[in-house]
């Protein structure tokens, strides 16, 4: 049998025939399946859901409890029928919740990875190499100038610049659903008790991620009036309300950005963030590879980001590999200002512009979400 009898690219996001679903879908479908709760994987409006439990809280969070019409949890490792196909979620190590799908059928095993990191991160399940014949991986930080470096110790530095600027309110800039929490955690484990201070957009799925269980000490939501109080304060907001007004009313405050793109310092001087924090919730470079010969997969497809070097790279590892072009991923948070409407399909690869920083346009490279993401449903934040 090929691969592609088993997975194949359709407008709607990645289908699987036998099974008769859709991973991730981009557009409202019968049955989806869903790798993790960021806007660009999960949306609302489909027929069936399965997902992990946690995703399927954090969906109803976001977008409401009548984001699907049934819901069918996968906690991970159960085995699931579909039809003739075996489905199992495994741990993904990029949110709370986050799985990666294997299908198995007719004997041959492929995985659909979603987004995946291996650095540790005390809010979500540690990834779990799964091993497969196709794996299909992300690749968000698909170049060898990414390398992130122990999230413990950036987050040192936030602490470090407090102690050194007691009286300047730090804003962190951090994307709501998964980031923060992170970012939270890590602070107590490094023995920041006072409260975090938390913008409104991300309050709410904070809340969830407490009421799954995840420890993260006294937040409280920042109001319009308190602002000039927040003297050595942590302040957690969505990246781009940095830039708006409403960062504007701290006192004389720290800008700081937590992002895998912090790696590129013109980057962050571009986005006058005074403070850059490399903390990232995808595999860096090296960890894409290690992942891909882990797997021990022949064939290997390649998802949203710097497909061509990792398609490259595989090749000249004897893998066979091909950028699957599947247009409408990109985290929100991460890679990508949102593309608004539109976001979905598949286009051939020649309709694509060349990889490498030009194909984005400058600002699309962004850390950014807006304040209303993490509760507005139905949007796209996605890669034009
Ligand atoms: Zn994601
Ligand atoms: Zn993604």
């Amino acid at each position: 049998m090929r691969p592609e009898d088993l997975l194949v690219p359709t407008p709607q996001g990645l289908y699987c025939p036998p099974a008769d679903c859709h991973i991730d879908p981009m557009r409202p479908v019968a049955r989806a399946l869903v790798t993790h709760g960021h806007a660009d994987h999960a949306r609302p409006g489909n027929d069936a859901v399965m997902a992990t439990p946690e995703t399927l809280a954090i969906m109803a969070a976001r977008y409401g409890e009548a984001f699907c019409a049934t819901r069918q949890p996968a906690p991970y490792g159960a085995k699931t029928r579909i039809n003739d196909v075996t489905v199992s979620f495994h741990p993904a190590g990029h949110v709370l919740g986050a799985a990666q799908i294997l299908f198995e059928w007719k004997g041959f095993r492929a995985v659909v990875s979603g987004d995946y990191k291996r650095q540790g991160d005390p809010t979500a399940a540690p990834f779990e190499v799964v091993p497969c014949d196709l794996f299909v991986t992300e690749a968000t930080f698909g170049l060898p100038v990414f390398r992130h470096p122990d999230a413990a110790e950036e987050v040192a530095k936030l602490i470090d610049s407090v102690e050194l600027f007691p009286e300047r309110a730090h804003l962190v800039g951090a994307y709501s659903l998964g980031k923060a929490q992170r970012l939270m955690k890590l602070l107590r484990l490094r023995g920041w008790d006072r409260p975090i201070h938390l913008h409104g957009a991300m309050v709410r799925v904070t809340e969830t991620y407490r009421e799954l269980g995840i420890e993260l000490g006294e937040t409280v939501q920042v109001k319009a009036a308190d602002r000039k109080e927040l003297a050595g304060a942590i302040v957690l907001c969505p990246p781009s309300a940095l830039r708006e007004l409403w960062a504007r009313k701290f006192p004389d405050p720290v800008t700081v950005a937590a992002s895998g793109w912090m790696r590129v310092r013109a980057r962050a001087r571009q986005k006058g963030v005074e403070l850059p924090l490399v903390v990232s919730d995808h595999a860096d470079w090296d960890d894409l590879r290690q992942t891909i010969l882990d797997t021990d997969a022949q064939e290997i497809w390649v998802t949203h980001g710097e497909e061509d070097a990792l398609v490259h790279w595989c090749g000249t590892s004897g893998l066979k590999a091909r950028p699957l072009r599947l247009v409408g991923y990109g985290d929100e948070g991460e890679t990508d200002e949102p593309a608004g409407e539109g976001g979905g399909g598949v286009i051939p690869a020649e309709g694509r512009s060349p990889p490498g920083r030009d194909r984005k346009p400058d600002e699309a490279l962004d850390l950014d979400d807006d304040p209303g993401s993490a509760l507005r449903p139905g949007r796209d934040d996605a890669t034009p």
